[in-house]
């Protein structure tokens, strides 16, 4: 059978230590690779390698398409890109699936019946990175979710439970106060939802369902959920289920994919034959499914879950009473060798979906492009810079900007209306959001917009930025209450 070739890169610090012990195991375990190593991180960033990746390496990359990456140093001082970030940006690798078991009693942990799977979405929402300091007192970040970025996490999802005999897929967002950007991805995750009607489907706010999930995370499957969200959320679901050290992540794009540990490079541990492989040899489990050997995953796992049964610990996870051995990390590698072929007694053993099909990547590639049969300029948002603290002062300069076209309707700061009425408890930053509207029914031009603006300009105001406010179809595409 002809061998998968895949890209593996050591890392730092304990990364060439868990990496030969991991690929020892998939060797000895009948996985049909053939590695190509290439040099990441801190050697790399030293040489003055912005990004901690030479040219070289993505060569080997295109050819793979499949990474399997042990933690780096990210040298301390500024001028580093973050490796991580680079590589899922430039690789589209838009979804990160994390699954969190428990293993209890081998593995310490307040629950039980943990065995959940967060998919979170990798590419977009405030990672976008597009951050300014606008006014002397206020910094915004912007929040970017688009409706073909969320398409393809909720369906990668729904496909991921489908391909892995999962029964419910959970969506958390806060919709309620974020209704366009969270609302666009709970829309999403209902209208994609419907062509699933064998997996169950349920929404949760994400503030209760965050609770709900570290109090009772027997309760959930796979969770889909935004960028931060996810960023968060995944680190505590690892946690509550025992231990960082352990979780495996993987990263898929439609053409190429990334298998990892969770944690870093733990330098102080390096060179020591220490430290846990566990967390890498998950990340090349996931890996192993994604290349379609399911049956050396399943093996693997296996091996790995009885290791753990029989408490034969690295010292991260020993417990006196429980841990029968602690061993180092190569030790470690050969009693789950040993293992091979065997499943854990105590342990639910695992059993991967043998029939599922590779990802179908043409599900991805597809981007809805639904345009508006009618989008209508109705108003502008002007955000003005100004260090008054009278919101009537500043509603009467700037009123005098509108035109026959657009009136002043409104004026909030922070979100909160302060013109033509406000409370005087309300505090007022620097930073104000000055709404003209045209009259009702009617629409209007960017060239009416920059006569207003121009009439700003006149009076000596600092606009700071402008944002258009469009109807879609009759529907505002614009926060309409504020405050
Ligand atoms: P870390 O995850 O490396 O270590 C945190 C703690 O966990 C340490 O006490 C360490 O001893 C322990 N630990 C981690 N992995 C372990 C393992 N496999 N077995 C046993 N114990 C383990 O986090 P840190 O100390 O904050 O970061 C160290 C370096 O790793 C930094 O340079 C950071 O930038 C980098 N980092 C890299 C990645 C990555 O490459 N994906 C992720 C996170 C951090």
């Amino acid at each position: 059978m002809s061998l998968v070739p895949i890209t593996v890169a050591k890392g730092d610090g304990i990364g060439p230590e868990i990496m030969d012990a991991t690929l020892l195991i998939l060797e000895k375990a009948g996985a049909r690779i053939a590695p190509e190593f290439i040099e990441i991180g801190e050697q790399v960033y030293l040489r003055g390698i912005a990004t901690g990746i030479e040219d070289s390496a993505w060569k080997s990359l295109e050819r793979t398409r499949v990474f399997l990456k042990a933690p780096i140093t990210t040298p301390q001082g500024g001028g580093y890109k973050s490796l991580n970030v680079t590589t899922r940006k430039t690789l589209g690798l838009f979804a990160n699936v994390r699954p969190c078991r428990t293993l209890v009693p081998y593995v310490r942990s307040k629950h039980n019946n943990m065995d959940l799977v967060i998919v979170r979405e990798n590419e977009e929402d405030t990672y976008a990175g597009i951050e300014h300091r606008q006014t002397d007192e206020v910094y915004q970040c912007l929040k970017l979710i688009s409706r073909p970025g969320t398409e393809k996490i909720i369906r990668y999802a729904f496909e991921y439970a489908v391909a892995n005999n999962r029964k419910k897929v959970t969506c958390f967002s806060k919709d309620n106060i974020m209704k366009m950007t969270d609302g666009i991805f709970h829309k999403v995750f209902d209208e994609i939802g419907e062509e699933y009607p064998s997996i169950e489907k349920e929404h949760w706010i994400i503030d209760i369902g965050a609770a709900k999930m570290a109090d009772t995370p027997e309760a959930f499957d796979v969770i889909v959920m935004e960028n931060l969200y996810g960023d968060i959320l995944s680190d505590v679901a690892a946690q509550i289920a025992g231990s960082v050290g352990l979780a495996g992540s993987a990263n898929i794009g439609v053409d190429y994919a990334m298998f990892e540990a969770i944690h870093g490079s733990a330098p102080r541990r390096a060179g020591q034959n220490m430290a846990n492989p566990s967390g890498l040899l998950n990340g090349a489990i996931q890996m192993l499914v994604h290349i379609g050997q399911p049956d050396v995953a399943e093996k693997v796992h296996n091996a790995w879950l009885k290791t753990l049964e029989d408490g034969v610990h690295t010292y991260d996870i020993f417990q006196e009473g429980i841990s029968t051995q602690k061993v180092g990390t190569r030790e470690f590698a050969l009693a789950v060798i040993e293992r091979l072929g065997q499943e854990p007694q105590k342990l639910t053993p695992v059993r991967y979906n043998k029939e599922a099909k590779p990802m179908n990547s043409e599900l991805y590639r597809m981007a809805t492009r639904k345009p508006a049969q009618k989008k209508e300029l109705v108003g502008v948002d002007i955000f003005v810079g100004w260090a008054g603290h009278n919101p009537a002062e500043l509603g009467e300069k700037v009123k005098g900007a509108g035109t026959d076209a657009l009136k002043l309707s409104l004026i909030s700061n922070r979100g909160t209306r302060v013109w033509p009425t406000s409370n005087p408890s309300t505090f007022c930053t620097d930073h104000w959001n000055c709404r003209f509207l045209a009259a009702s029914g009617t629409v209007v031009t960017h060239k009416q917009i920059l006569e207003v603006l121009g009439k700003l300009e006149a009076q000596g105001l600092d606009f700071i930025k402008t944002e258009h406010l469009y109807n879609f179809d009759g529907v505002a595409g614009f926060s309409k209450d504020q405050g």
